[in-house]
């Protein structure tokens, strides 16, 4: 199960930030999960409990912050994308597939056992293996439209206006 395996790849990167402050419990965990992550937080929430199981993290509570996706439109920039979209922008349409944010997969906290140590709360970035970038509602026909957009950018051509409205 996918959420499992990133269950169990959280728990070993939660359970190096303990070792590194030599601490042995955490009491809590915080990612973040871009909403545009093949990541389900249900069944993320669901695998964790069991894959903790024996380490520290034994008994933590896990919280999920979802990070809504941003993509960047050619003609608007930086734009909140909608699921129910695709990967377009919301106010013209144009393919964004580009996501500046809300892919992402990331330990955000570990909350130590207090008394453990001096700093119970622990910002931390590990990185994590890269989640698979999924592309709901994108159509062949779509990716084929972002494809030649990719290929129009690599090709050198003479400045020229482009009217989105
Ligand atoms: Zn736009």
């Amino acid at each position: 199960m996918h959420e499992a395996s990133i269950a169990l790849a959280l728990i070993d990167v939660a359970n190096d930030v303990l070792r590194e402050h030599g601490a042995a419990r955490a009491q809590g965990l915080t990612v973040r999960i871009g909403q545009w992550s093949s990541v389900v937080p249900e069944a993320l929430q669901a695998a964790f409990p069991a894959c903790a199981l024996g380490t520290g993290l034994e008994g933590a509570r896990l919280s999920i912050v979802t990070v809504p996706g941003v993509g960047e439109c050619r003609a608007h920039g930086a734009v909140e994308l909608e699921l129910t979209r695709g990967l377009r922008c919301p106010l013209c349409g144009l393919p964004t597939p580009m996501l500046l944010q809300g892919d992402e997969l990331e330990l955000d906290e570990v909350e130590l056992v207090p008394g453990l140590t001096g700093s119970e709360l622990i910002r931390a970035a590990p990185e994590l293996p890269a989640p698979e970038l999924p592309a709901p509602g994108l159509t062949d026909e779509e990716f084929a439209e972002v494809e030649k957009l990719i290929e129009r950018d690599r090709s050198p051509q003479p400045d020229r206006d482009i009217d989105f409205d």
